[in-house]
């Protein structure tokens, strides 16, 4: 039977059991697509790496001996459009079945399924083998529960695929060393290797250009850092364990003016492109430990473990239990427009200035620069969740819906109000100064609460607790906030109140 099977920019699985056998009858079709590049205004880097990885895939499949038609932005047989491309493939090609793998996009899985509603052939959807869980695993796990917890999740997931397990027992004694892994990086080891591609994708920038795409950012076009093979991405997964592994752990929450990556892996691109499984880098992580206990201890496997077989499956069965409403929610009821210093950096909060700097730089950011940097402070200032999303959407290298609406409405903004995390993540500049080097060259001081030079985080954190106080005090982690909040003389609490609604009336200037 003559067959299309349409494969999703984010569906680049090498090791798919689609590609097993090859047959003339099938054939394999990618598209870029306008409908995908404009939905949001993404970082160039973002659209570059899309497209280049989508090529080498399409070249992998044609090599291998697989009939392919890849169809690029400016082809002129390109409607743009997903489903009428399809329409005239399946018409050209005398298609009697249309299958698909499901969609990880909440977006796109209704457009697949009301189109296959409507074909008079055959369709089908296969899942695309690379998640741990299913779509529903999570939802179905907490069922008869009021609340998700991420850590019975993980643990679930610890026994289930028996990872980081000493028979029922958790290795090394504990299911969570987080409490190790909170170090600041005071510069010790010196050097911290790097590693990053240099490939030459001027090619693909110029056909982004001449298709008159916008976007945001660096191109790094011609020495292009990020990886586009599943060779690539495992290379990246390597130099990880050789060189980064061992410290992961320990400086997870560090912040560096010298290093925009630090010791994390950067494998969030290979990973949501599928080019890699995360089972495959658990495992390879795990069997690290196991070789070298000498050179990473329990504490950073863990910690790392946790980050892709805990959270980032979570996350995803958060989006499929929570979706279509979940992308609306807005728990505090937000309003302010995000600052325009979050398109260009241009801004003397210096934590700020550097966390987007190097994020218009390298479509990159680590964890906690995007939650308690540019997170912290777009909840403080009671930024629209609307406005935040399309900004994480757009600006991250490995920016999918399922991962980034869950980790930004939720994790940052508890703008779901606390369906993912307990209490909203939110700090004064206290915290990012011990974090971070980013304070000691900062316009701002970090000590003071009130007055021209006072750091606005300081006053913006509090107010965002008494503007709260109906919808959090009676939360039990928090309790503590209130109670400094209430032990503040009047004259203190009306003049910092004062001095964060000055800095809210002035937003665009800090
Ligand atoms: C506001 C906000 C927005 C985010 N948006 C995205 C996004 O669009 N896409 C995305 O992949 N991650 C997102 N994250 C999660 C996390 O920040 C990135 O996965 C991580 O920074 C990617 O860099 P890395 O590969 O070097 O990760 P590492 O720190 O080396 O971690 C290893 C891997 O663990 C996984 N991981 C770690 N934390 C999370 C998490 N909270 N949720 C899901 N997976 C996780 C990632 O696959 C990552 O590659 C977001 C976090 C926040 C706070
Ligand atoms: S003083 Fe405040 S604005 Fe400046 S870097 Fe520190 S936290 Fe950021």
């Amino acid at each position: 039977m003559k067959t299309l099977r349409l494969i999703l920019g984010d569906q680049l699985n090498y090791q798919h059991s689609w590609y097993t056998q090859t047959s003339p009858d099938t054939l394999y079709v990618l598209m870029e697509l306008r409908q995908e590049t404009d939905y949001v205004v993404h970082h160039v880097q973002k659209v570059i790496g899309f497209f280049a990885a989508m090529y080498n895939f399409a070249a992998y499949l044609q090599k291998r001996g697989h009939r392919v038609v890849h169809l690029r932005i400016n082809d002129p047989d390109n409607t743009q459009h997903l489903t009428k491309n399809l329409d005239w493939l399946i018409e050209q090609n005398n298609i009697e079945c249309f299958e698909y793998q499901l969609p990880d996009e909440y977006r796109l899985d209704q457009q697949l399924t009301s189109y296959c509603q409507q074909l008079n052939i055959q369709s089908k959807a296969y899942d695309t083998e690379h998640f741990y869980t299913t779509r529903e695993e999570v939802a179905q796990l907490f069922s008869s529960k009021k609340t998700y917890l991420m850590e019975s999740f993980y643990r679930t997931m610890r026994k289930k695929h028996k990872v980081l397990m000493e028979g029922s027992e958790p290795a090394g004694g504990r299911w969570n060393f987080d409490s190790n892994n909170r170090k600041p990086f005071k510069g010790n080891p010196v050097q911290i290797p790097t590693h990053q591609f240099s490939h030459d994708y001027r090619d693909i920038l110029e056909e982004i250009d001449r298709a008159g795409v916008r976007y945001l950012g660096t191109p790094l076009a011609d020495r292009f850092p990020w990886p586009t093979t599943r060779k690539q991405s495992l290379e990246v997964l390597d130099f990880f364990l050789a060189f980064l592994f061992a410290h992961f752990g320990n400086y997870q929450d560090a912040m560096h003016t010298g290093h925009w990556s630090l010791f994390h892996s950067k494998l969030s691109f290979g990973l949501n492109t599928k080019m890699i499984s995360p089972a495959e880098v658990v495992n390879a992580a795990v069997a690290y430990w196991e070789k070298h206990p000498e050179r990473v201890s329990i504490e950073q496997c863990e910690g790392f473990v946790r980050q892709i077989l805990g959270w980032r499956e979570y996350m995803r069965g958060i989006y499929w239990a929570k979706m279509p409403d979940y992308q609306h929610l807005n728990f505090f009821g937000h309003e302010r427009p995000l600052p325009d210093w979050f398109w260009t950096g241009e801004t003397k909060m210096n934590c700020l200035k550097h966390a987007i700097g190097q994020s218009l730089n390298y479509a990159y950011a680590h964890h906690i620069q995007r939650l308690m940097i540019t997170g912290n402070f777009a909840l403080l200032a009671g930024i629209h969740p609307d406005e935040i999303d399309q900004w994480y959407l757009g600006i991250y290298i490995d920016a999918i819906e399922w991962v980034e609406i869950t980790n930004t409405r939720g994790m940052s903004q508890y703008a779901d109000g606390g369906i993912v995390g307990s209490k909203p993540y939110v700090s004064s500049a206290n915290y990012v100064d011990k974090m971070s080097n980013y304070c000691g060259t900062c316009f701002y001081d970090k000590k003071a609460k009130i007055g021209e030079k006072a750091c606005p985080f300081n006053s913006l954190y509090w107010h965002f607790y008494e503007r709260n106080r109906a919808l959090l005090e009676k939360n039990p982690r928090i309790g503590m906030i209130y109670q400094l909040l209430n032990k503040m003389s009047n004259a203190e609490k009306q003049a910092i109140l004062e001095q964060a609604e000055s800095h809210l009336s002035n937003l665009q200037n800090l």
